[in-house]
Parts: C-alpha cells; sequence; structure tokens
C-alpha cells in the first residue's frame, strides 16, 4: 500500500461451460464473474466449489494481503444463494464471525453453486469496499468475487476463473489465460493465492506498453478517457529505467512476469496495491498528460513503492503478515520494515528511475521531513505502536492525526532507514550501502513467486552482515522511544537540512493539486479543504491551534474579507516578517466565531538546504546505478 501521507483525505455461464467444468469439479473451484454491469458497480458471480456431504463453513476473504487490515467488504454481498443439483441449500451467518457462513452439504453431493452479487459502494468506510468502477473502467479484485472453505490454506486451493467484460473492453493482469471469445477470458487454474493476488484491469479506454526486461514487464493503463492514456516517451523511458534501477538494486526477480496495473481516474481516487507479480495502482486521470501533477510525489514514488513490494512484502514477508489464509489476524509490528523500508525505496527508485528530478526528490524528502515535525503524538505514542496497531490505523478519523498518529510507519521508518543508510556509507567510507542489504535479504536467486517469512532477528542478522553494528539497538532505540522531536538524523548525516521557503516547491503545488488542498501546515498549522475551505486539520503548538481552532471548521473570512485562496496568501505576504494579527472568521458546526491569529512572517513551505557539516550522502543515494 502506498503511503497515506499523501491523503489528506445474471447467470453467466453457458451450459457448455457448467459441462465442461463439471468434470473438475472435484480437484479445483471455478469462478465465473460477469462484470457487464460493473460501470454501475455489480458484479455477479457464479461459484462452482468441489464439496463433501455434511457441515461446511465457507469464509469470504477478511484479511486482504497489502491492505494490512480485516477490510474485505462483506457487507457489499447481495444475491446471495446456496445450491446443489438445482436445490437451494440453507445458510446461516456465523453469529460472531461475519465473514463465516454456514451450510449443511446433503449426502451424494460433489458439488456446491454459489451465485451472489458484489455491489460496489463508493461511501464505504473500508479500503477494499471503495469503488473500483467507473462508466469507463473496472478492476476485478479476486478477494471480492470467492468463498473459500474454513480451516483451508490459500495455497492448497485451486480456482479456474472466467470473466466476461463489457463489450469492447481490453484488460490486463498477471493471471495467466487460457483462451479468449468475444468479451470471455477463460483464465488458467492456479491457487487461491495467485488468483487473489492477480487483479485484472479492464476498460473501454485502455493501453498496454512494453517496458522490456527478461522476466518481461508490461505497463497497462486504463482511463476514464482516451486522452488520459497519451503517456509521454520519456515518462515511458523512466518507467524502463525503474525496472532496470530495481534490478541493480535487488540482483534478481521473484516473479514470471510483472504487470503494472495503472488506473488514471478522479472517480476511484489514490491507492495502490502491491501484488507479486502485478500491482494495482491508482491515480488521478490526468497524472500522465498534465506537467504539473505529474510532478507529485503521489506520481512518481506510487510505482516504484508497489513494484519495491514484490521483493520487500511479497518475496520476503513479515512472519506476522505470512498467514497463508484470509481469516487469520495479521500482526503489524514488522511493518516498519514491510512499509518503512518500500517507501524509502519508492523515494529512491523514483529518483533513480528520473520519474522524480534531482530537485523534486530532495523536494519529497523536504515535504517528508517537515511532516515529521507534525506528529507531535510521537511524545505519546511510539513509532512501534502505529505498526502494531496498523489494522486500526488506515481508516482512523483524519482529524487530529498530528495528536492520534496513525499509519506513520511508512514516513518516520522511510526517514530511519535514511539514517540507517547514511551510517552503513559513511562508516564504510563509501564501500557499502542500504543497496548490499537489499540485495542480501531480497536478491538472488531469482525464483517463481514464493514467499519467504522473516521476523525481527533475520533483519538485525542481515544488517550486521553488510556492516557490523549495535543494529538490533539502533531498531529497538528508534522504534520504542518517545519523543515530541521528529528523527532527522539521517538527513542531517546525509548533508541536508529542511528548511522553509516563502513558496510552495513544484512538487507541493502538484500534491496539492492533486488532492485539491492548500497546505499551510508550517505557516498557520492547518491543512484545509479547496471545497468549502474546510480545515482539515490542526498541528498542536502551532498559531492555528493556540488560536483555538479547530478541524471540520470552515474558514469564512481572513481580515473581513471573504475567503479565498489568494486573500489568504496575501494577508500572510503583508505583514512581511513583523508579528501581527490576523482576523479569521471561522463557522464551527452552525456558530460563527472571529478569532485572533498570532503570525510572524510568510508562508512557510518546506525545502532541503545543503548543509556542508556533512558530505553530501543523499546525492548518491538518489543517483542511478545504470547508465
Ligand atoms: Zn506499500
Amino acid at each position: 500500500m502506498p503511503c497515506p501521507r499523501l491523503l489528506l483525505a445474471a447467470t453467466l455461464a453457458s451450459s457448455v461451460f457448467i459441462a465442461a467444468h463439471a468434470a473438475t469439479a472435484t480437484t479445483a473451484a471455478s469462478v465465473e464473474v460477469d462484470a457487464r454491469d460493473a460501470p454501475r458497480g455489480i458484479e455477479r458471480v457464479h461459484l462452482v466449489l468441489p464439496v463433501k456431504p455434511g457441515k461446511l463453513t465457507l469464509l469470504y476473504p477478511k484479511w486482504l494481503p497489502g491492505e494490512h487490515s480485516p477490510d474485505g467488504p462483506v457487507s457489499g454481498l447481495s444475491a446471495l444463494k446456496f445450491s446443489s443439483n438445482g436445490q437451494a441449500i440453507v445458510w446461516q451467518r456465523d453469529a460472531d464471525n461475519m465473514y463465516a457462513f454456514h451450510l449443511t452439504i446433503p449426502s451424494a453431493t460433489r458439488s456446491l453453486d454459489v451465485a451472489f452479487e458484489v455491489d460496489a459502494v463508493s461511501g464505504a468506510t473500508d479500503n477494499n469496499a471503495l469503488r473500483t468502477s467507473t462508466e469507463s473502467l473496472a478492476l476485478i479484485l479476486w478477494n471480492q468475487l470467492v468463498f473459500y472453505p474454513a480451516g483451508a490454506q490459500s495455497d492448497d486451493l485451486q480456482y479456474t476463473a472466467r470473466l466476461r467484460l463489457p463489450a469492447g473492453w481490453s484488460f490486463g493482469t498477471a493471471l495467466p489465460q487460457v483462451s479468449s471469445a468475444g468479451d470471455t477470458t477463460q483464465f488458467a487454474q492456479v491457487s487461491l493465492t495467485t488468483l487473489i493476488d492477480s487483479p485484472v484491469l479492464s476498460g473501454r479506454h485502455f493501453k498496454t506498453v512494453e517496458l522490456g526486461a527478461t522476466p518481461a514487464v508490461h505497463l497497462h493503463l486504463a482511463a476514464d478517457s482516451e486522452a488520459a492514456l497519451d503517456i509521454p516517451a520519456a515518462t515511458t523511458a523512466q518507467l524502463r529505467k525503474l525496472v532496470q534501477e530495481a534490478a541493480a538494486l535487488f540482483g534478481a526477480t521473484h516473479y514470471n512476469e510483472y504487470h503494472f496495473l495503472w488506473t488514471l481516474s478522479d472517480q476511484l481516487g489514490f491507492e495502490g496495491i502491491e501484488h507479486h507479480q502485478s500491482s494495482d495502482n491508482r491515480s488521478a486521470e490526468r497524472s500522465l498528460i498534465d506537467e504539473d501533477l505529474r510532478r507529485s510525489e503521489a506520481v512518481t514514488s506510487l510505482l516504484p513503492h508497489e513494484y519495491a513490494h514484490s521483493w520487500n512484502g511479497k518475496y520476503r514477508r513479515p512472519i506476522g503478515l505470512a498467514t497463508g489464509n484470509y481469516d487469520s489476524p495479521i500482526r503489524g509490528e514488522l511493518l516498519w520494515v514491510y512499509e518503512g523500508l518500500t517507501q524509502y525505496l519508492g523515494m529512491v527508485l523514483g529518483a533513480r528511475s528520473g520519474l522524480a528530478a534531482p530537485t523534486e526528490a530532495r523536494d519529497g524528502w523536504a515535504d517528508a521531513a517537515a511532516w515529521l515535525q507534525t506528529r507531535k503524538g510521537r511524545d505519546w505514542r511510539p513509532l512501534a505502536d502505529t505498526a502494531i496497531a496498523a489494522q486500526i490505523g488506515y481508516t482512523q478519523a483524519h482529524e487530529w492525526r498530528p495528536r492520534t498518529r496513525a499509519t506513520d510507519f511508512y514516513t518516520e521508518s522511510a526517514m530511519l532507514w535514511l539514517e540507517a543508510d547514511t551510517l552503513i556509507r559513511s562508516t564504510t567510507h563509501g564501500a557499502k550501502s542500504l543497496d548490499d542489504f537489499c540485495r542480501l535479504f531480497y536478491g538472488p536467486p531469482s525464483s517463481a513467486p514464493k514467499v519467504v517469512p522473516y521476523d525481527f532477528n533475520d533483519v538485525v542478522q542481515a544488517l550486521n552482515t553488510v556492516m557490523p553494528y549495535d543494529w538490533r539497538g539502533f531498531w529497538t532505540l528508534r522504534l520504542n522511544r518517545v519523543q515530541a522531536n521528529a528523527p532527522l538524523e539521517g538527513l542531517a548525516a546525509g548533508g541536508w537540512h529542511l528548511a522553509f521557503a516563502a513558496e510552495p516547491s513544484p512538487v507541493e503545488k502538484a500534491d496539492g493539486a492533486l488532492e485539491k488542498m492548500t497546505n499551510l501546515y508550517y505557516s498557520l498549522g492547518v491543512t484545509l479543504k479547496d471545497e468549502g475551505a474546510v480545515i482539515l486539520d490542526v498541528v498542536p503548538g502551532t498559531p492555528a491551534d493556540a488560536a483555538g481552532i479547530a478541524p471540520d471548521s470552515s474558514l469564512i473570512a481572513v481580515n473581513g474579507r471573504k475567503y479565498s485562496k489568494d486573500v489568504l496568501q496575501d494577508a500572510l505576504k503583508a505583514g512581511g516578517d513583523g508579528p501581527r494579527a490576523l482576523e479569521l472568521l471561522i463557522q464551527k458546526d452552525e456558530m460563527f466565531e472571529t478569532v485572533e491569529l498570532q503570525y510572524a512572517g510568510h508562508a512557510r513551505y518546506p525545502r532541503l538546504e545543503r548543509d556542508t557539516a556533512a558530505p553530501d550522502l543523499l546525492t548518491p543515494i538518489l543517483s542511478p546505478r545504470t547508465q
């Protein structure tokens, strides 16, 4: 999953198929999906499961790999019917586990028909229940379209899938195909693990771009308009470079082929879900064709982040996240490696590939450092706890996150991995780096997809192999301490420090345009949603906090004049560097209130400045390794 910091915010079967299927019913399940109504948010499923007579409990996938949360969209199920040989079978949901359904299979019954619909809802709070289709495209997520027997491991269950798309739509997926006829595709028999790990991106406006390499890497684009598919040649070249740089970093691959699935839609919003041989990347519709949006870190590091997960997260996986099914709770305590190091590598590979120019990459680090300084909840909540509590972190309220913290294990861990990298580089005088750890831990020999679990000791041991050091102490201290200050030591050791400029960087402007918000975190201490000028958040210890402003208020007027971005920016500039009061008219619920906000100076936006007290290690970290 990408860093949420950037989000401030019918019966389908032909009788021929059923007959063909019956012969294999005892060995593999078949799942037939009719997605012709996907633009309306409805997908219809006919599942045939091999069964034995007697009691049976079927499970709907709950804990989804990559989402680190129990958010399988079970509330979106409808029209659920179980039958065998045309006879309905009664079902009862478990009183404790909403994802479990109890049935009694009649004697002499060998296969069970399960018909149901999945109705996607845009208002859902669970990540996986968010909208996955528009009038022009659909993401087919197999976890939403299957049941499996309780007690089984997903590696041991075989499924064959068949998919019917709206007429004329194209698709891309890592799921191997057997045949295609018209708008229907038959996929090869695979394990349930592989099926759920292989989503399908489909759409009316669709394009596939080959990115080369061995094993082959493909890019599939689906967009809400034909115009949005017009990927610049320079971006394609940067994505090819990304594949080369990842090969240089890890020295091996653990996939048979790789497919980037990239959805370009303003309706679905920002998301990224990693898979072993593919990734589900979702960006704004014009991310590729609008030069300003393209600079956003949400664009430049999204594909590098999800791609790095093929090694860090899918191949090597924390033991607590390698449960082997979708009903056992996951343990997120090592997400500071799974997501934190991936966040670091996403930023590093984004720069090495050229997706982010060197200044843009540094602006990204400045943004991360400044954002970390707003997380005042660090004074009560250690970083380790944010990882342990990941399963409640993604969906928690956005208001007051600087006090509560949330999924801080992304950005804060990335900053700590930078510290580890600079420590290795400076101690070994450049002979070693975190790249050596990546090659050792995630690298050769190349393999087909498989999971190799690890624990904290394995991480410490691999770091010690790269460079003998008290790595156990290094991580134990940083994961468990409570302190208000952001851990920016790695930035200083890399020869740079955080500074502030009066104008936003192009990266900051792009982030603001993408998220449709104005970031005044580092001046007044608030972020403002553009629509309605709603104050999204207030940072403790800032002028807005001191003035008693609350999240979910609206900014109505500044110094007596109706609020607009320009009016506020002009007010910030007008007083020069001197202290002064800004008079803000605020609406909270149904009450209006005028507050005086004490402020000195201009607007402030993060930048990195070179600090010659230390050699510049950040530049070599962000520089390409391949020609
Ligand atoms: Zn991730």
